[in-house]
């Protein structure tokens, strides 16, 4: 019998400790092992990867090249530029594969790409093994043991979970790699020409670097952000499965942080360093595995005894929401993303409406309120720009979109405030905005905690909003936070750092700013802009127009919903 001839295709998980699908792969005992990383013109085409987020799978896909080269010299990361769902089939042949082995993923496009290939690879006798890796627990079998539906709390998923056992521990890192085989690539192959719909700019239509299939010099080897056509990267944040481990290790080091940590303790306003790990988008591109993490932590919360934190609100609690998040996506599929045809998530007739909804004329602005959709996506345009004029929405804002992460409470902060705590902007939008500029962006997360901050699904207590001044405030008192990433009010006296409308003009003429203006209308330096309304006012209109939407009690599965006529209600 000849031996195996694998492909392992490394996706989003970018790492060698604890990868069960990479252990399957070697205990296939090959003869030759191809690692590639394929391009996929889904990430690569849609305008939704920020910069940041690139120069962060740069990073990861270099270290773990590194990490491969030391098992093997003659081995690394092998990087095609072609989608996966043409390449493969044709490197089935030319390479002689017989098996392709993966690590699972349930997000809804990767599904939708891996039933494809798997088809593919069927057709040509090629075996597929796929291992969950991913999550703590196999999301798929956590919805199985919960009935088929999907976890929308954490007592849900616990109860799953406890049906399934304890989480795997992790699995040893390979100590070798076979070689690579012989790497023809003299088929037709496909760049992909057919265009996006929306306006492709170099940034995300690198097509001259498409043009050969295993880069400019013909020898896989990864993509530089010059090459891409990219400017460089803004965020300090490097990733790498190096980086990430050693990053596991100083928190370990520290058992009172990591058995002790509440995340409600946890300061928003704290930077350099952060109140929290910063793990997420080592998570999200698998350079750190995430039970490697649970199992880090769990060990020293066993050993610290009294005085641990518990879930839901210590480290591991944290882990078990990204399971809890992952769980409902597996379960109700690609709709989780949007309001339309989720019938776990409530539909409320938003002042601006989704991009999908508004260009399908499907909701309209809800006239009830005297706010028409032109002035919500002004407002949307200011939430986006870091400019509302209230310094503390507009400083995480201005992080995010420099650093591509923000803590947890300040998603909270921004997140309510777009939706139902302000602007009352469909939280699909603010969504976008998430998913184009996080290095950690995680379709599941990201689309479960905008419908927990919108109170459409996870949530509902809509009249609990948080206060764009008084939030903070409770955080920083002297406004440090604010300073760092709104300079026009560095001088500002602690005061009116939080309401620079209220200092009077010679307190602003003293710290060298004016407050006037709307930000968008072109902004004169030393200015910061007026607040776009006034909080509390917006505050209890929101509140009484999520009751009425409560009380109609819609979902995004209703007739209605779908067909536009929820207006006529
Ligand atoms: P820590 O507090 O150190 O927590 C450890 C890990 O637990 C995190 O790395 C993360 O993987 C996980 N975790 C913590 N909180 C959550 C949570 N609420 N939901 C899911 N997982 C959690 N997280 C993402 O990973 N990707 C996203 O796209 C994302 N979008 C979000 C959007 C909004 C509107 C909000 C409110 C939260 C979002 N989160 C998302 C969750 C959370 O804010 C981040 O995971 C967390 O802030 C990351 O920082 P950390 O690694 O320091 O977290």
């Amino acid at each position: 019998m000849t031996k195996p001839r694998v492909i392992y295709w490394f996706r989003t998980d970018l790492r060698l400790h604890d990868s069960p699908a990479l252990k399957a792969a070697l205990d296939l005992q090959p003869a030759v092992l191809w690692p590639i990383f394929t391009w996929d013109p889904h990430y690569v085409y849609r305008k939704r990867g920020g910069l940041n987020r690139w120069q962060f799978l740069l990073d990861c896909q270099n270290d773990l090249s590194r990490s491969l080269t030391k098992l093997n010299p003659k081995s690394k990361l092998f990087v095609l530029r072609e989608a996966p769902q043409t390449l493969l089939p044709k490197l089935f042949k030319a390479w002689k594969v017989t098996h392709l082995v993966f690590e699972k993923d349930t997000d809804a496009y990767g599904r939708e790409r891996d039933t494809l290939v798997e088809k593919a690879a069927r057709d040509a006798g090629v075996e597929v093994v796929v291992r969950p890796g991913r999550t703590l627990w196999d999301s798929d079998a956590l919805v199985e043991k919960h009935a088929g539906k999907p976890t929308m709390s954490m007592a849900q998923l616990q109860a799953a979970g406890a049906k399934l056992g304890p989480v795997p521990r992790p699995v040893p890192a390979p100590d070798h790699l076979p070689d690579p085989g012989e790497m023809p690539v003299d088929f037709e192959h496909d760049p992909p020409n057919a265009k996006p719909d929306h306006n492709a700019d170099r940034r995300t239509d690198p097509e001259s670097a498409y043009r050969k299939l295993a880069g400019p010099n013909d020898d896989f080897a990864i993509e530089t952000m010059e090459e891409l056509g990219f400017p460089p990267a803004t965020t300090p944040h490097r990733g790498g499965e190096t980086v990430a481990l050693k990053r596991l290790d100083n928190l370990i080091r520290d058992k009172r942080y990591t058995a002790t940590f509440e995340k409600p303790k946890t300061s928003p306003a704290q930077f350099e360093p952060q109140s929290t790990t910063l793990l997420s988008p080592f998570l999200h591109f698998g350079a750190l595995s995430v039970r490697e993490f649970y199992w880090r932590v769990q060990d020293v919360v066993d050993a610290y005894g009294k005085g641990a934190s518990t879930p839901p609100t210590s480290l591991t609690g944290q882990l078990l929401f990204r399971d809890m998040y992952f769980a409902a996506q597996a379960a109700i599929g690609p709709e989780f993303a949007q309001t339309a045809g989720n019938r776990y998530c409530r539909f409320i007739p938003w002042h601006l409406p989704s991009k999908r909804d508004s260009d399908t004329g499907l909701a309209a602005a809800s006239g009830d309120y005297h706010v028409d959709s032109d002035e919500a996506e002004a407002w949307f345009q200011r939430w986006r720009a870091g400019l509302t004029g209230f310094p503390w929405i507009d400083a995480l804002m201005r992080q995010l979109c420099e650093e591509g992460w923000i803590h947890h409470l300040g998603r909270h902060a921004v997140a309510c405030f777009l939706t139902r705590g302000g602007c009352y902007v469909d939280w699909e939008r603010g969504a976008d905005v998430f998913e184009e500029w996080l290095l950690d962006h995680e379709p599941a997360c990201n689309a479960g905690n905008w419908q927990w901050l919108s109170c459409t699904a996870f949530f509902a207590q809509y009249f609990r909003c948080y206060s764009p001044v008084s939030f903070g405030q409770k955080w920083d008192k002297e406004g440090d936070f604010i300073r760092r990433w709104v300079p026009e009010l560095k001088n500002l006296d602690a005061k009116y750092i939080y309401e620079p409308w209220k200092a009077p003009l010679q307190d602003q003429k003293k710290a060298g700013v004016r407050v006037t203006g709307d930000g968008l209308s072109g902004r004169d330096e030393g200015t910061y802009p007026k607040p776009i309304f006034d909080f509390s006012m917006r505050r209890g209109v929101c509140i009484e127009a999520m009751k009425k939407a409560y009380g109609v009690g819609l979902h995004g599965d209703d007739p209605r919903v779908l067909n536009g006529t929820w207006r006529e209600l």
